[in-house]
């Protein structure tokens, strides 16, 4: 009873064999996954993959490192994918402060951010946020958004951070990375986290956990991660994969699956 919260199928990395991995992931025990979008196109991949498999499900945004040449008034656009039936959050939107280092990127990063996390909540939608070394400036914008709901993906943040969060009624997603041997801030958050704002991601096809670790990823090896949260809070695998798919047909609003 897997939930892949987030995976980007429309990825070249799945051209080879997308069609027969995604109709054999069933199977393989996958009930759900959402597919968000990097920009229009790819949001637009994520939409027609969507539509082709029952268990597939899409979010459409503009993503902190796809901002080169596009304008605020795309989101338009955004907002039009976001009317599709099988369109279930704004994402992945956020800010990405080690890849865009000038100034001039970080501040439209922040206004597109800003802009998009407005947009979710005209559309009472909740919003798959990136954050990676931007921290700070990633919840002062969700604080400017009392209203708002969403997610921070493969959640890389402190405890501190965590618990300002959840406070807000936010969510916290958790790749392979989880598994690493390295891990030292996700195990720390996953012992307190309280359960019914765990969600488990592959960020297919990164991210694969261990033993698959530089690998191609998908949402099959969900299990791994939660392997490694049941270790974490005395509970099985089993039970872990249970509470993470509840929790994100709540917080996608999804009926089916
Ligand atoms: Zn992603």
């Amino acid at each position: 009873m897997i939930f892949d919260t987030h995976a980007h199928y429309y990825d070249s990395a799945f051209d080879p064999d997308r069609d027969a991995l995604l109709s054999a992931l069933p199977e393989k025990g996958v009930r759900l996954a959402v597919c968000p979008g990097c920009d229009l196109d790819s949001s637009r991949a994520s939409l027609a993959l969507a539509e082709r498999y029952d268990y597939l499900y899409a979010a459409a945004g503009f993503h902190p490192e796809n901002l080169e040449g596009a304008a605020l008034a795309a989101l338009d656009q955004v907002r039009e994918l976001c009317a599709h039936p099988k369109a279930v959050a704004v994402g992945e939107i956020g800010l990405d402060y080690y890849w865009v280092r000038t100034p001039e990127g970080r501040a439209n990063a922040r206004d597109f951010f800003d802009a998009q996390l407005s947009l979710a909540q005209q559309l009472d939608l909740p919003a798959i946020v990136h954050d990676r070394d931007a921290h700070k400036d990633c919840l002062d914008i969700v604080r400017a958004h009392p209203d708002s709901r969403g997610v921070f993906h493969c959640y890389s943040g402190s405890l501190e951070d965590a618990r300002v969060l959840v406070d807000r009624g936010w969510m916290l997603s958790f790749t392979g990375n989880i598994t690493f041997k390295n891990a030292r801030r996700a195990p720390e958050v996953l012992r307190w986290l309280p359960l019914d704002r765990l969600m488990l991601e592959t960020d297919a096809p990164y991210m694969a956990p261990e033993p698959h670790r530089g690998e191609r990823c998908d949402s099959s090896l969900i299990p791994l991660m939660a392997a490694t949260v049941a270790q974490l809070r005395g509970l099985t695998t089993e039970e872990v994969l249970e509470i993470t798919l509840e929790n994100g047909k709540r917080f996608f609003n999804i009926k089916e699956g």
